[in-house]
């Protein structure tokens, strides 16, 4: 089996865990695209750029260097200009900027590139917000994963707790509806649904039942 295997959504729908599994389940690479807008961030908040001017963020991430490589567990270690920042672009810093770092279009034309670089495989599951719209409108599968507001903040709640991180639920919600709408809002590249996508609600579904829903499709 060859292609791009897309699979498109906003924050918390389980998006992450499901691409890396399904990629194994499937025998496919796995590109996380969001990693890549992260580390894009965190090289312009270490830089110092305000994050209302589009031509500094432009500049900072064209002078660095953002590389993924597949790690042990199937997902992937990312590296900014050869040093490994995989745990600081999780951070909450970075997360509560890289809306405004990935609306720059500068940003996405050097990123998106990358992409098509990279998914020059055989088989991959490439997950992010504007893969089946604007990088590999080809694609042979595509999937939208979707999941209520609810929901989405309690699995991000779930995931901080586990992850030994202080959580209020509140909290959590407004961040994931603000950076939703910053995402769906903006002028390039929004995050929306291709029109030839199988839209997939997570809301009411464990792991397992997700996977083997994205797993029949993939074979049919
Ligand atoms: O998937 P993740 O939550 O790590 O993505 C982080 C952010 O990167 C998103 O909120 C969005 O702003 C941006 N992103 C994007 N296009 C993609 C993937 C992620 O704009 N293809």
């Amino acid at each position: 089996m060859t292609g791009v295997i897309a699979i498109d959504g906003p924050a918390g729908t389980g998006k992450s865990s499901v691409s890396r599994l399904l990629g194994e389940r499937v025998g496919a690479h796995y590109l996380d695209t969001g990693a890549m807008y992260r580390a894009a961030t965190l090289a312009v908040l270490r830089a110092g750029a305000s994050l209302d001017d589009a031509e500094a963020i432009a500049d900072t991430v064209e002078r660095s260097e953002i590389t993924l490589i597949p790690a042990a567990d199937g997902g992937s270690t990312v590296l900014l200009d050869g040093a490994d920042v995989s745990g600081p672009i999780r951070s909450d810093e970075v997360t509560a900027a890289v809306s405004a770092v990935s609306a720059v279009a500068a940003v996405r034309s050097k990123l998106v590139a990358l992409q098509r670089e990279q998914a020059d495989e055989s088989l991959v599951v490439v997950e992010g917000r504007d893969i089946g719209t604007v990088v590999f409108p080809d694609a042979r599968v595509k999937i939208f994963l979707t999941a209520t507001a609810q929901a989405r903040a309690e699995r991000r709640h779930e995931q901080n707790r586990a992850a030994g991180r202080s959580s209020d639920l509140d909290e959590v919600l407004a961040a994931v509806n603000k950076r939703d709408h910053l995402d769906s809002t903006r002028a390039v590249s929004p995050l929306r649904a291709a029109d030839d996508a199988i839209t997939v609600d997570t809301s009411d579904l464990t792991l397992d039942q997700v996977l083997d829903e994205l797993t029949a499709l993939v074979r049919s």
